[in-house]
């Protein structure tokens, strides 16, 4: 008896077959399903050791079910069966790799058993996905580092701050972003102590820029399930006190991405960090959870309009009329407006024209480490934006 277990999904009862074959043979015990329809009923089912997944899925696509696999936490290898062109399948692994998933390669059609044995044979090699245990050693040996990029005034390209983003550097798997590590640290209990060490090396980093003479503003991001650690503005002073930095010029964001279970509570807690002087963003507007609740019962000073879309904002009408409201409700409310992820002069030359106040994105500058913001400063004071 063997413990290996695959599934293979696939809408061609003659691939279904064939592939269940030739994964007997392998020694696997396989299981077969035609679409995401069949996982959205089962979604137990990808909790096996290799997944076999074919990129045309009727209404669906391969990208489909790796989105679906990346949200149910799965560990299983993935092979793409292709019979795509080589660069849509490329991209399609890109894509795997980037939501964290193993992705052993592309198995054309025809299928060829030979070439299959050699992508399974990788599953030795392929690094295992992130888990807890990787994250809770990165804190320890302190793997973390963070990147700021510029955030500026629209009207006029003044620099007005830049924000902190978290990297995690890896040995085996190099720079990893968070969107790769985030949801990890929330599922596992780390996000607060990931958060600390942000802050912690954020405001050391202030603390060099402001003794180097600049006065520019840092943004942080700050999850939400910070607010109820006990001792949470007791430890924010000590490391306030640590560093020597003004707060007025110290901004955190709060993602929505974690529901905050208690606004009365986190409204107190975030009031108390207002009163300290910081400001405080609702980050990634429109994208997360009961994002009006919280625009109505917390103490924010901005409101950042997610780069979903800002990025589309010059190519889709829907995009635009939900950036137009955005930026509209934010004037309404007498908040601060900032886009993310601006990346074209059409994006840039639309926010500046609805009264946006500033704007981030690859436009301007993407996320780059401090020793490298020297220089980008000194060549931004000869650009005009
Ligand atoms: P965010 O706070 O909304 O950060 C903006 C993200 O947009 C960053 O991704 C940035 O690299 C990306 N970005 C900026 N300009 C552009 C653009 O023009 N086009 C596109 N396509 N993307 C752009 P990143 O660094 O991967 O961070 C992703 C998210 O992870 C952040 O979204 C934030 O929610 C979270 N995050 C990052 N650092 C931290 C942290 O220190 N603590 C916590 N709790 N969350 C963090
Ligand atoms: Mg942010
Ligand atoms: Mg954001």
């Amino acid at each position: 008896m063997t413990d290996k277990r695959a599934l293979v999904i696939d809408d061609d009862c003659e691939i279904q077959t064939l592939l269940a074959l030739l994964l007997e043979q392998q020694g696997y015990t396989v299981r077969v399903v035609d679409g995401l329809e069949a996982l959205a009923h089962a979604p137990e089912l990808v909790q096996v050791e290799l997944i076999l997944l074919d990129f045309h899925l009727g209404e669906f696509t391969g990208i489909d079910v790796l989105q679906f696999l990346d949200e149910k936490h799965s560990q299983a290898a993935v092979i793409l069966v292709s019979g795509c062109s080589h660069a849509v399948g490329e991209a399609a692994l890109a894509t795997g790799t980037r939501h964290g998933l193993r992705m052993l390669g592309l198995l054309p059609k025809p299928l060829r058993a030979s070439m299959l044995r050699e992508l399974i044979a990788r599953q030795d090699h392929a690094p295992r996905p992130l888990d807890a245990g990787d994250l809770a050693e990165a804190l320890r040996e302190e793997r973390l580092f963070l990147v700021y990029q510029p955030k500026l005034e629209l009207a006029g390209g003044r620099l007005v701050g830049v924000e902190a983003l978290v990297r995690w550097r890896d040995p085996l798997r190099g720079v990893i972003t968070p969107d790769r590590f985030i949801s990890l640290a929330e599922a596992s209990r780390q996000i607060v102590p990931l958060s600390w060490q942000v802050i912690e090396q954020a405001f050391a980093q202030q603390a060099r820029w402001q003794a180097a003479g600049h006065t520019f503003g840092l943004a942080i991001n700050v999850a939400p399930q910070m607010l109820y650690e006990p001792g949470c503005l007791a430890t924010f002073d000590a490391l306030v006190e640590r560093h020597g930095i003004p707060l007025t010029r110290i901004d955190l964001e709060i993602t929505e991405s974690a529901a905050i279970d208690c606004l009365s509570y986190a409204r107190q807690r975030l009031n108390g960090l207002r009163e300290r002087g910081c400001s405080l963003s609702m980050d990634d507007f429109g994208t997360g959870y009961s994002s009006m609740a919280q625009l109505y019962h917390l103490p924010f000073d901005q409101l950042k309009v997610d780069r979903t879309f800002v990025g589309a904002s010059d190519r889709c009408a829907e995009a635009r009329a939900i950036t137009t409201t955005i930026v509209e409700l934010g004037k309404r409310l007498k908040l601060r407006t900032v886009a993310e992820g601006i990346e074209t002069p059409g994006q840039r030359a639309l926010l500046e024209g609805l009264g946006c106040d500033h704007g981030q994105g690859y436009l301007f500058a993407r996320p780059m480490p401090a020793h490298q913001l020297a220089g980008w400063l000194a060549q931004y004071h000869q650009t005009v934006f």
